[in-house]
């Protein structure tokens, strides 16, 4: 017998019909005589429903007050999906987070699941039952209702894993699992049948959007294998675990890439220390993330150049930045907002001589200019022009065979 944790994100749940589906392929799991914990999402679209609600009323809606709210999405799920279990006779009761509880700490809107208390549940397990439990929220040590940041229903799932101490975390979604590159754009992209979680978060950080991605950094400190797949097919999904327990006969797994960045460069920049420091800190200090940074050679010795790429929508606020930093002189600013980001990932390129030399020549075989490159042990990104985006990615998905 083992024990699992199912949990069905907002269109998995998304209409009665689907928490009528939902709710047999809880009872197909019970039948094969799993026990089982099911943690849900609100029905998609309900906790943007909430939240708009609350802004009708005012754009600083009161933060305690909006977490009471946004819990409810979930806790309407709850009850319906054990009601439609009930109707087709089998035992599941729902648990409210204050009443497990699950015990959070941090602010409103942001809090972190430290711990659930496991005895009510474990007790109804062991008398057959399933559990089924809200994800995204908690309730603090005073006993204030909480939600942990959009998304983290994945996270309770996690948390429930680690705590209940599962054979499993199934996460069932509406894609059959984390696929070779975006499937929507790019129809020949593969779902992936095996993943790291290192290879995940970086393929999902890079736009391959699947789970929450703080869900996964958290299942891979606690290790704990995550399998995702998709609620409306039988299909097998994608498991995530640990890279020691892959085979990898392939040297790149996927290709990401991001459409939305700007890359800005400084012309010679004095070349000496503390002068990067300089021209990042109002950066971070404006919630502005830098993503890639190249620092040139300097040639003679006293002026080099800075080239970062930021989000696109971070472009003017950056500029303006940059010119009111009275601490640093550079000769010229330039900026391009019309670049996406290419990556390629693969925990088997750390084996794997030539890989940067083998993507490199299949953009310049494509014509595509190189405009910067930054690397890391699983990943080679490079910034081209947006146009050449689709084109890119599908040479490189093709020559890293994953056609
Ligand atoms: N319902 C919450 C949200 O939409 C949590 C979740 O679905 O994971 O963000
Ligand atoms: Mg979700």
């Amino acid at each position: 017998m083992k024990k699992k944790v199912l949990k069905f994100g907002g269109t998995s749940v998304g209409s009665i019909n689907r928490i009528v589906h939902a709710a047999k392929i809880i009872k197909k799991e019970s039948e094969l005589g799993n026990k089982i914990i099911v943690v849900v999402s609100a029905m998609a679209g309900k906790t943007n429903e909430l939240i708009s609600l609350s802004k009708s009323i005012s754009n600083n809606f009161n933060k305690r007050e909006l977490d009471v709210l946004l819990s409810t999405g979930e806790q309407i799920s709850c009850a319906l999906i054990t009601g439609a279990l009930s109707e087709i006779g089998v035992k599941a009761q729902s648990f409210m987070n204050w009443q497990i509880p699950i015990l959070t700490e941090g602010e409103n809107n942001n809090a972190r699941i430290i711990n659930m208390n496991k005895t009510k549940i474990d007790n109804y397990l062991s008398i057959g039952g399933i559990a089924i439990i809200p994800g995204y929220q908690g309730v603090s040590s005073l006993g204030e209702i909480t939600t942990i940041g959009r998304g983290g229903s994945d996270a309770t799932a996690v948390a429930v894993a680690k705590i209940f101490d599962t054979d499993s975390c199934e996460i069932y979604t509406d894609v059959e699992g984390v696929y070779s590159t975006d499937p929507n754009k790019i129809p020949i992209a593969k779902k992936i049948d095996k993943i790291s979680y290192e290879e995940m978060l970086e393929l999902s950080s890079l736009g391959a959007k699947v789970m929450q991605s703080s869900a996964v950094q958290t299942a891979m400190i606690y290790d704990i294998p995550l399998q995702v797949r998709s609620t409306f097919t039988d299909r097998q999904g994608t498991k995530i675990f640990n890279k020691e327990n892959i085979d990898y006969s392939k040297t790149v797994t996927g290709v990401a890439y991001s459409k939305d960045d700007a890359k800005i460069t400084l012309q010679a920049v004095e070349d000496k220390p503390g002068i990067a420091a300089e021209i990042f800190e109002p950066f971070g200090k404006n919630q502005i993330n830098i993503d890639m940074v190249i620092q040139n050679v300097s040639s003679d010795g006293k002026t080099t150049d800075i080239t970062f790429t930021i989000k696109r929508e971070d472009l003017e606020k950056s500029l303006e930045i940059l010119k009111k930093n009275k601490k640093i002189k550079f000769k010229n600013l330039s900026y391009k907002d019309n670049v996406s980001k290419i990556s390629i990932v693969g925990a088997g390129m750390v084996t794997t001589p030539g890989v940067t030399y083998r993507m490199f020549r299949a953009l310049a075989d494509e014509k595509i200019n190189i405009l910067a490159i930054s690397t890391s042990e699983i990943k080679i990104s490079v910034i081209i022009h947006e146009n050449s985006t689709v084109k890119a990615v599908k040479k490189l998905h093709n020559i890293f065979n994953l056609d």
